[in-house]
């Protein structure tokens, strides 16, 4: 263990696998540019297709770099620096992994139930895995989730989490998400700024990315 891999900058790379990018996901993607620009650390969105049509609000925070080459070229004589996580890793992220890995590569899809495990297209490269127990959770918490433990130190089973929280649109439309949040200062899941119970514009249903 060195000093100066605990204290290196962490990067987190989320590989889009999505054609497009959908209002969800454009809204999970916003939410971990600004909590990596807000904790010193970098977000690439990698991977991206030449047509693709960075967003401007994300393309207004610092810590946020849109790259079109996938992860393989971006690291290709460096792989073991890279960690994936994976809902299949051998073994669970610890603080520890914080001082051996300094990027952190995610899948950029959302998520779906039962899991379709398209992460697999992202094991097959031969990154190294770790799981954040034995729960899905969507890009942004488990961006989330990885940053407390290996930036914060915080053990993975000792954070906060509420499971399948019932997300209430109106009077007449609720849906239960079935994936693990981390649990908010005020007692309800973290999730992107639309939703928190109650949605502040236009509704997309965040299982399936469609419009209401
Ligand atoms: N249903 C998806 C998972 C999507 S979640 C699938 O088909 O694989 C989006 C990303 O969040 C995953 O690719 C993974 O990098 C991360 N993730 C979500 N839950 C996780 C868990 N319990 N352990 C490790 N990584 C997880």
């Amino acid at each position: 263990m060195t000093s100066s891999s605990s204290t290196a900058p962490k990067t987190y790379i989320v590989e889009h696998l999505d054609e497009e990018l959908g209002p969800w996901s454009e809204l999970e993607y916003i939410s971990i540019a600004k909590e990596s620009q807000e904790n010193g650390a970098k977000f690439f969105l990698s991977s991206l297709p030449p047509a693709f049509k960075v967003p401007e609000t994300l393309k207004a925070i610092p810590a946020f770099t849109a790259e079109s080459r996938g992860i393989e070229e971006m690291y290709a004589s460096d792989k073991s620096r890279v960690c994936l996580l994976d809902p299949q890793g051998k073994s669970d992220l610890s603080p520890e992994d914080g001082e051996k890995f300094d990027v952190f590569l995610f899948g950029g899809i959302l998520g779906d139930h039962p899991p379709r495990d398209r992460t697999s297209e992202l094991r097959k490269k031969g990154f190294e895995g770790r799981r954040l127990g034995p729960m899905q959770m969507t890009t942004d918490t488990a961006v989330r989730v990885t940053r407390m433990v290996v930036q914060g130190k915080v053990p993975l089973d000792k954070i906060e989490y509420v499971n399948e929280p019932e997300l209430v649109f109106n009077e007449h439309e609720s849906t239960q998400m079935p994936f693990r949040y981390v649990k908010g200062g005020d007692g309800n899941p973290i999730m992107p700024e639309v939703c928190n119970g109650v949605c502040t514009h236009e509704l997309v249903d965040p299982v399936t990315d469609i419009l209401l």
